[in-house]
């Protein structure tokens, strides 16, 4: 899908106001400023109630947070004027709530039940004022139209962002899986010359083509059923080897051994069987080429995860946590004083510090946590399953391991950096981006705190 430029959407919403009169807009206005906390209420007092949406939202939140949000989202919405600007703001703000809410994975149909609330109570307000009826028509026609219209801006950013997140999360599944068939190649492709072996030696002993071992129910079929089609899902060679497979079963084995079949055919129907089979090996093995392509998931300097992974791990873990009520943390982690790292010792020197970093800090992780690296000398590392304590200390050994260590430069000269850590242990707020906003914080206090230490986030 592409995507509309926000000024092409803020036009849109210009011609819609355009087509009122002045004091139509003002007087939605007016009623939106009186009412905001009113209709917040009503909003939040509904979807509360609602099974369905309270997943999202907890009393707490809604009192400290949302309730006040919402009123001001309300006041903006329906500001009268047409200015350009104004609507490029406005225009900005929908998509970044519909990013949000993409982020929290919240359906889109509750976000539009939400909206169906909202222009139910403030219609019904709208009645309820002593205005001429030709007036309050057009104040209705308003309402709805400004509701809908933010409503489609937000919806479509949501799909932008879920599209951008599912594209990730398939290049993580593969990535994911890959990781475990690092070995798998050599191993199906054995399984796939045993299973032709076994088909030439029955062959030999005059088997009947029904006793002949098929290739789906092999080694090699279970796991490429199993586990292959799916790593490697909606590939050309998937298709192609699942096709193959069950050409030699439906087609080629029942030939086998056949009487009707003459010397000539059966030497024939032995070369079909071996050049299926070697294009199956051929497929198998373009659809691992194409894991080690995916080891750009790796970052090339530091063998870490790269960033772009980060969006799909974070909302797993954070769905994990609000399920299980366990907690996890992330840790900011930049390089101290990096560019003057580079200025003395240059920048090959400083790529050599860097890789030495990151394999201290992927060292010093359990096997369950990830490493990323966010771009230049800044880490993220996710700690899973630990509450603030353990993950201060974490923080902390990490941070005095570095300050010890004597980083290797060329012509066997040493090195000494420090780094800066901001730690932000996940509070419950389905948003991953507040989570990384708050470690950032931590991270900026830590630097200028004086550098070489962690910071714990704090609210
Ligand atoms: P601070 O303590 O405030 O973090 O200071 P700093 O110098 O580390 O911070 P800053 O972010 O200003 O500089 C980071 C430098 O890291 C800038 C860039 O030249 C260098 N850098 C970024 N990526 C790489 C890389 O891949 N290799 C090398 N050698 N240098 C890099
Ligand atoms: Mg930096
Ligand atoms: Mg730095």
């Amino acid at each position: 899908m592409t995507s509309i430029p926000p000024e092409q959407q803020a036009l849109e919403w210009q011609q819609l106001l355009e087509q009122f009169p002045a004091e139509v807009a003002a007087q939605v206005k007016e009623l939106a400023d009186i009412h905001r906390v009113t209709l917040a209420t009503y909003f939040y007092d509904q979807m509360l109630e609602d099974q369905e949406a309270n997943r999202f939202l907890s009393h707490d939140q809604v009192r400290t947070r949302l309730h006040g949000s919402l009123q001001q989202w309300i006041g903006q919405l329906f500001s009268a004027s047409a200015d350009r600007e104004r609507l490029l703001a406005l225009v900005a703000q929908q998509k970044q709530i519909g990013e949000i809410h993409a982020r929290i994975n919240i359906p889109v149909h509750v976000v539009l039940r939400g909206a169906r609330h909202l222009k139910h109570e403030f219609l019904a307000l709208l009645l309820r004022q002593e205005i001429a009826s030709q007036q309050k028509l057009q104040c209705t026609r308003l309402i709805v139209a400004t509701i809908d219209q933010s409503m489609e801006i937000m919806s479509r950013a949501y799909s932008d962002a879920h599209d951008r997140n599912s594209r990730s999360e398939e290049g993580y599944r593969l990535f994911s899986v890959a990781q475990n068939i690092g070995s798998e190649k050599e191993r199906q492709c054995s399984a796939i010359l045993n299973w032709e072996n076994e088909v030439m030696f029955a062959f030999a002993m005059g088997l009947s083509s029904v006793q002949l071992p098929r290739m789906v129910s092999s080694e090699f079929g279970l796991w490429f059923r199993h586990k292959g089609a799916y790593a490697f899902e909606g590939t050309t060679e998937t298709e192609q080897i699942l096709q193959g497979m069950e050409h030699i079963d439906e087609e080629l084995l029942p030939l086998f051994n056949q009487s009707d079949r003459s010397a000539e055919q059966r030497l024939q129907d032995l070369r079909n069987l071996r050049e299926q089979t070697k294009s199956i090996i051929y497929h198998l093995n373009n659809l691992f080429e194409q894991i080690n392509v995916l080891e750009s998931g790796r970052d090339a300097l530091t063998r870490m995860l790269n960033r772009k992974f980060l969006p799909v791990i974070l909302s797993k873990e954070v769905a994990y946590a609000l399920h299980t009520h366990r907690s996890f943390a992330v840790l900011a982690i930049d390089i101290d004083h990096f560019k003057s790292i580079n200025d003395s010792h240059g920048h090959e020197a400083g790529d050599l510090a860097l890789q030495q970093v990151a394999t201290l800090l992927s060292n010093n992780c359990r096997g369950g946590d990830y490493v990323f690296r966010m771009g230049g000398e800044e880490f993220l590392i996710l700690l899973v399953d630990i509450n603030e304590n353990g993950a201060l200390g974490v923080a902390e050994k990490l941070r005095q391991q570095i300050e010890q260590e004597r980083f290797q430069m060329p012509g066997d000269r040493m090195l000494k950096v420090t780094v800066s850590v901001g730690l932000a242990l996940h509070d419950g707020h389905p948003d991953y981006q507040r989570l990384l906003r708050r470690a950032d914080e931590a991270l900026y206090e830590a630097k200028h705190g004086g550098r070489n230490r962690v910071v714990v986030a704090r609210g």
